[in-house]
């Protein structure tokens, strides 16, 4: 393990005169190409020629005192999030090779506040995984221990992090898709408030959960990567009429003033060297003066099925647009069905099939009550009990229930794999704000906590992130 500079210190220094874009652009492509072989983190990479010209232009941009909020950043993207510059494929053979022709909003945000897209990141095909072997191009695996996976899906995002193959990284989180890499990579990821980042250019999964989320390697960074991509957006009718919130500014939350409580027996369905580490954690924010509790909440337990439910009905819908017509995957047959059939046959992986036929069971005649409604009505249960708790206080629980995963360990069992989610699906069922960043380590393996705050919660949530940093004094680690 060692330390690499973040985002605020790049900027600082390219500030100051002390680090050259060119410089630093040039190290991180060397990182990438020292680890991508082993990490398989990108699944396309802009020409290093051109990365290096933007950072030139960057630091032209610095010495004439017109450096943009981010730039000479070198930020990577979730390869489900457009780019008119770069093939966006999610993962799946259904659109290699796909250009889409337009950015989504949030890359246009990054690029015109003075970023540099360097490369799109792997995922698990549409982002359907929690462990980042569901891709078409190859699983991702974890820089902390090479026979790991990085979690998923945004393992991309997490393992080139961890590795310092990008300063800040673009990942989408449907059920928890930043916040398991950033768990297992000992990086940090935060999924917004529904609403407060447009989708518009993200490839959809389940269009009621996800939002675009940043992941960086400390929480002040992605709380400037917060800042350059929330905000309404005209294209995008579910983003919120609310004002971009003002995070770079803040400070670590006063002890004193910090109220955590815990779902009460949710950590117990935890492995014990995370639920070790979450108390441990917990325990030295209370002897700092901070009040830790517990708070009584019904129907959380079972946000799994509701959220495996809702999802797949989503994506059942979704991905009905891939009929071997509009996108880059063809048919042969002369005949309709047997043509979309062959289409979406070679297209899609088996973990995307099956959750098709899934998806579509819940929401047919007969089905429907008991299954997709059912889950709607579990979900408003979820969301009220979260809106109750979290307006007096912040929710503390692990990230994930277990270590990081041995490649191959868990996508075998279908059930085992979707119990990876139990924490995070909470937040996206809800809409609320949720963090994860590092709460320690354990046999040289990242384990990550998580917190939930209410609606636009997410100042309180980086307040307490930071001071929790100052705590662990883990931030800004890396791989190797
Ligand atoms: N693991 C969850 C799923 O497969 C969440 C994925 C995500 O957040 N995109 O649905």
């Amino acid at each position: 393990m060692h330390r690499t500079p973040g985002i605020a210190d790049l900027l600082y220094a390219y500030a100051n005169g002390d680090m050259d874009p060119v410089e630093h652009a040039a190290r991180v492509l060397e990182e990438i190409r020292r680890w991508e072989p082993k990490v398989n983190a990108f699944i396309s990479l802009e020409d290093p020629e051109l990365v290096l010209e933007a950072a030139e232009d960057a630091g032209k941009r610095w010495k004439r005192g017109e450096a943009r909020p981010l730039e000479g950043i070198l930020v990577g993207v979730k390869d489900n999030i457009s780019t008119s510059f770069l093939p966006t494929t999610a993962a799946s053979r259904m659109l290699d090779p796909y250009v889409p022709p337009y950015n989504a909003t949030v890359v246009d945000r990054l690029l015109e506040r003075g970023a540099i897209i360097h490369g799109k990141l792997n995922l698990d095909e549409f982002a359907m995984g929690s462990t980042g072997e569901f891709s078409a191009f190859g699983p991702t695996r974890n820089p902390w221990s090479l026979d790991r996976v990085p979690g998923g899906s945004s393992s991309g995002s997490g393992a080139c992090l961890a590795y310092a193959g990008c300063d800040g990284a673009l990942g989408s989180d449907t059920g928890g898709s930043v916040r398991l890499p950033a768990a297992y990579t000992a990086t940090v990821g935060l999924k917004p408030t529904y609403g407060l980042v447009s989708r518009r250019g993200l490839i959809p999964y389940g269009n009621s959960l996800e939002q675009i989320s940043p992941m960086a390697r400390s929480v002040r960074d992605v709380a400037l990567l917060l800042e350059a991509i929330a905000g309404w957006d005209p294209g995008d009718a579910t983003s919120l009429r609310t004002e971009a919130p003002s995070l770079s500014g803040l400070k670590p939350a006063e002890p004193g003033e910090v109220r955590v409580c815990v779902p009460r027996g949710l950590p117990e369905l935890a492995e014990e060297p995370v639920r070790k580490a979450f108390y441990s954690l917990l325990e030295r924010l209370e002897s700092e003066g901070a009040s830790v509790g517990e708070v009584e909440m019904r129907g959380v337990e079972r946000a799994l099925p509701a959220y495996y439910t809702i999802a797949l009905a989503e994506a059942a819908s979704n991905l009905a647009r891939y009929d071997g017509t509009l996108y880059p995957m063809r048919g042969e047959s002369g005949e309709y069905w047997r043509y979309i059939a062959q289409a979406r046959g070679r297209g899609f992986g088996f973990e995307v099939k099956k959750r098709i036929l899934m998806g579509v069971y819940v929401l047919s005649e007969g089905y429907r009550d008991e299954y997709y409604v059912a889950a709607t009505r579990l979900r408003r249960l979820v969301r009220d009990e979260v809106l109750r708790a979290t307006r007096g206080c912040i929710l503390a629980t692990p990230a994930s229930p277990v270590m990081p995963p041995r490649l191959g360990e868990r996508i075998g069992d279908p059930l085992k794999l979707y119990a990876m989610d139990a924490y995070t699906v909470i937040a996206n069922l809800a809409g609320v704000p949720a963090l994860v960043q590092p709460a320690g380590f354990h046999e040289g393996l990242p384990i990550g906590v998580q917190f939930m705050a209410g609606r636009l919660g997410e100042p309180q949530l980086i307040r307490l992130g930071l001071l929790v940093e100052e705590l662990t004094g883990l931030a800004e680690v890396v791989a190797g």
